[in-house]
């Protein structure tokens, strides 16, 4: 069966997405731990990241790179952070989390979005990603 996020990149789910290429694709966390949190997958769909292929792991790596420059741009925070877990969602993602204090990497508090501010950053990411 497909995961949630194979029904995402078939458009059989919304999703705010930020970035895309023929084998990646990058949208806002729908439960962010930090205004900004990103999910990007490979479109291949794999359980657990060390299980990809070399070649596919090092793609989601250089993807992960340019979104993460194109979050930092728009979101102010000290850094972006990256996690790999994968416990909810067996579908192969990398976190990628503005963190502005240690609690945004906890996976504990989780910030509330509207659908306006979801819409609007995700729009923003994807600008200065193609920029
Ligand atoms: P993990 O599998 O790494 O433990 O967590 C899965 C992540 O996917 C969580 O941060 C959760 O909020 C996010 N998530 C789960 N379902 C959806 C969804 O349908 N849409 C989006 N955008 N994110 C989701």
């Amino acid at each position: 069966m497909a995961t949630i996020f194979t029904k995402i990149i078939n458009g059989e789910l919304p999703a705010y997405k930020v970035a895309e290429t023929d084998d990646y694709l990058a949208f806002l966390d729908i439960n962010p731990n930090a205004k900004g949190h990103t999910l990007c997958i490979p479109k291949e769909e794999e359980n657990k990241i060390f299980d990809l292929d070399e070649e596919t792991y090092l793609g989601l790596m250089k993807f992960s790179r340019n979104v993460a420059k194109a979050i930092e741009k728009v979101v102010p925070c000290q850094r972006i952070g990256m996690s790999v877990i994968g416990l909810e969602v067996p579908h192969v993602h990398v976190h990628l989390i503005p963190l502005r204090t240690m609690e945004d990497a906890r996976f504990t508090s989780k910030d509330k979005l509207s659908d306006s501010e979801f819409r609007e950053l995700a729009n923003a990411i994807s600008e200065a990603y193609k920029g």
